[in-house]
């Protein structure tokens, strides 16, 4: 994929100047910044306060290694996921589209905070998401980010001539880069990820929900272990909508 600096001279407004250094946003980043401690320990002991004589505290002591891969797997084959909303994480993404965070913040389940378009000013150094299929053709390249800078400096005289930047913003691109912080429990990334991995879901998003999966997975390896898209554990759920190109099936749960 082209990136910065090796992007032909863009196509700007009749009388206009090249006004700015680059137009393309870095490449996507996606951080995991915090989540619960022994995620897998606190979901099985929230799962085995509903039948223990003993309290939440002391099955954090009490249960073995065992004992929590066995309340796992109960709560994984039986799909009684309550449970699984006792452990969370939060990730920061950049370098992100806004069409992108459009499609994430749909999932209801899940807490965001968002670079504001009111009280952040891009009068500078505007960025901008290059799809993969627009960056792969030259002429479309080139209009595709001519088209961003022209919306972008009818923006500028927008905020020049007085106008509130909540106001001037209505012209900003769905391509413009924007970054996201999004909380999510175990519960709503399983379902996220069901969603988003799948090969149905755009692109981008869906590079964000794989990326996330990679990044929780280490601290929580049997919970995540068959999660994605729902083909990892049978049939697509897509019916004729099917992309036809499964993932590999996720190995059956010991
Ligand atoms: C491939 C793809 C194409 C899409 N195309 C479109 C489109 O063309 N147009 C469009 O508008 N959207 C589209 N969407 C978005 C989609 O309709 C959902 O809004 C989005 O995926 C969030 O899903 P969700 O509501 O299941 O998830 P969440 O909001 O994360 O909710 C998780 C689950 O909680 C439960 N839940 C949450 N809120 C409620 C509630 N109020 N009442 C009852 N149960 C609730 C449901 O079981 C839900 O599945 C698309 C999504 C995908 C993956």
């Amino acid at each position: 994929m082209g990136r910065r600096g090796d992007s032909p001279l863009f196509v700007y407004p009749v009388g206009t100047q090249r006004p700015f250094a680059d137009l393309e946003s870095e490449p996507m980043d996606v951080r995991l910044l915090f989540s619960t401690p022994d995620p897998e320990r606190a979901v099985a002991v929230a799962a085995r306060v509903c039948y223990a004589p003993i309290g939440a505290a002391e099955l954090m002591e009490a249960m073995d290694d065992d004992a929590v891969r066995r309340v796992l797997r109960t709560i994984m084959t039986s799909g009684h996921f309550s449970a699984l909303e006792h452990a969370s994480f939060t990730f920061a993404i950049d370098g992100v589209s806004r069409a992108m965070t459009h499609q994430l913040v749909r999932h209801r389940l899940a807490s965001y905070n968002q670079q504001s378009q009111r009280y952040v000013s891009y009068t500078d150094d505007p960025r901008f998401i290059v799809p993969p299929d627009v960056d792969a053709n030259p002429a479309v390249r080139v209009a595709f980010l001519g088209a961003c800078a022209s919306a972008f400096l009818s923006y500028r005289e927008a905020i020049e001539a007085g106008v509130a930047a909540e106001d001037a913003r209505y012209l900003l691109p769905n391509a413009m880069e924007t970054k996201i912080v999004v909380t999510m429990n175990i519960r709503e990334m399983l379902h996220f990820f069901e969603l988003r991995c799948c090969k149905r879901a755009q692109w981008e998003i869906r590079d964000v929900a794989l990326r996330m999966l990679e990044l929780a997975s280490p601290s929580a390896p049997y919970i995540f272990s068959d999660a994605g898209a729902s083909c990892r554990r049978g049939p697509c759920r897509e019916g004729k909508m099917t992309c036809g190109d499964p993932y590999e099936r996720a190995l059956k749960r010991d």
